[in-house]
């Protein structure tokens, strides 16, 4: 069959029009589509010739940027060895070498890593790690977890049933989703004083349905999805103490503010705490490919694996694919390499800097910034089909959702780009406002 041509970008989106779905979206109502030719560094190019600064990392996925020379030189090495095998009885050095630097970077403890295929999968994967560990130890009668409102876990089933039940999507699956226990989201906000009262919500859940409870899951400092809300340390802190106390397990959902988004390299050591339980994913392959990784202790390895039926109920068939592996290995050590927290910080600075100007515009709620982080909120939700084709005329990508326009650009992005990627988001929304 001829490849048709994909020059033309509109005749390219009408042909994605015809069989595509894409996230959140719609087939009768489509939201606007930009075509792309190729990516390179901090930007995309349309296949209009347009060049985008890139305030997503796609997803927070490409902290590197993107075409990078020496992830680009990671897969291909690794392609010509292969691409992937089974990992059922076999392994391979790009899996072992990940799984090595991840136990090395990741809080202490997390002595086990086992590899996967997305950030949602990792979630299902440790909730079942947490259920199996109790039915192992033989304590009955936890099997329901624990979780924050406004957090956003994943968008497969289990780990929708631990979204936030209003903004998630229980309403559409209702009755149909385990039911789970919810606390009010830390009201204590990043950088307030603290407020003991901020954790009373979660003291009394744990207090009257511990024995119920496999594990509290929470996104550390940042909940993202759910509202990008950045909220005290203290309260994970706590959080991490009231677990101990109450006997219920802690899975940190770090898959986006893993490998320093948030300036420091996991949420969790904001707070100088380490989960039982650890789910990475998004910038763990750089944005190159899919790949998720849950982290556990010791303890809740050999405590599954010393009962019945001995062995972890878990095993895709993509696991620990070994292209993805080598991109990822090579991501850490280039983020290592290359200074992450210098340009988290620098970037930070910048985005401070930059977005202050807009605070006081009408519509706009709040603006705040932690690492690499940078949230307008409006008073609003906004018109994406307006706003993004407007932030596409100032030539950058940013993809809003809700209330919010957020920036997350890849780490390596310059202070004038930064600059710039600021002031077209700010001039887009001003002529919304208009
Ligand atoms: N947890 C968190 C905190 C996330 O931000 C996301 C993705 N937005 C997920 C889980 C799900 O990851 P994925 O989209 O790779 O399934």
């Amino acid at each position: 069959m001829q490849q048709k041509s994909s020059e033309n970008g509109a005749e390219l989106v009408e042909r994605d029009r015809q069989v595509l779905w894409h996230p959140y979206s719609s087939v009768l109502q489509p939201s606007p589509l930009f075509a792309v030719k190729r990516a390179e560094g901090v930007r995309i190019q349309l296949q209009d010739g347009r060049w985008l600064l890139d305030g997503m990392s796609s997803w927070w996925s490409a902290m590197h940027g993107y075409n990078h020379p020496v992830l680009n030189r990671a897969l291909q090495q690794q392609a010509e060895q292969f691409a992937h095998v089974m990992f059922g009885g076999l392994t391979h050095e790009p899996a072992t070498r990940l799984g090595e630097q991840l136990v090395q970077i990741t809080p202490a403890g997390l002595s086990r890593v086992f590899l996967c295929d997305s950030g949602s999968v990792s979630v299902e994967v440790a909730m079942k790690m947490a259920a199996q560990y109790w039915q192992a130890k033989g304590v009955q009668g936890k099997h329901r977890f624990l979780s924050l409102k406004r957090g956003y876990h994943g968008d497969t089933w289990a780990a929708m049933s631990v979204c936030d039940p209003d903004t998630g999507m229980h309403h559409l699956f209702r009755g149909m989703l385990a039911q789970q226990f919810f606390v009010e989201s830390p009201s204590c906000r990043f950088g307030d004083d603290w407020n003991p009262a901020s954790i009373e919500p979660l003291q009394q859940t744990l207090q009257q349905h511990a024995h119920e409870i496999a594990a509290l899951i929470l996104e550390p400092v940042v909940q993202g999805t759910g509202g990008m809300r950045f909220y005290h340390p203290q309260w994970l802190a706590e959080a991490r103490r009231l677990c101990d106390q109450h006997g219920v397990l802690l899975i940190a959902d770090e898959i986006a503010t893993g490998f320093g988004r948030t300036g420091k390299l996991f949420g969790c050591e904001w707070a100088g705490i380490s989960p039982d339980i650890l789910c990475l994913g998004k910038t763990l392959a750089a944005g190159y490919m899919t790949l998720a990784a849950t982290l556990c202790t010791d303890e809740i390895a050999t405590g599954i694996c010393s009962a019945e039926p001995g062995l972890f109920m878990h095993g895709p068939t993509f696991m620990a694919n070994p292209l993805a592996c080598a991109v990822a290995s090579a991501s850490i050590d280039l983020l290592q390499e290359t200074g992450w927290q210098a340009n988290v910080q620098r970037i930070q600075v910048g985005l401070e800097g930059h977005l202050s100007g807009i605070a006081d515009q009408p519509g706009v709620a709040d603006v705040r910034v932690l690492g690499a982080i940078g949230v307008i909120e409006m008073q609003q939700p906004v018109d994406m089909n307006r706003l993004q084709p407007a932030l596409v005329e100032q030539g950058v990508w940013v993809r809003p959702f809700g209330k919010l326009v957020y920036l997350m650009p890849p780490y390596i992005m310059q202070n004038d780009d930064l600059q710039q990627l600021c002031q077209g988001t700010m001039a887009a929304i001003s002529q919304q406002a208009l």
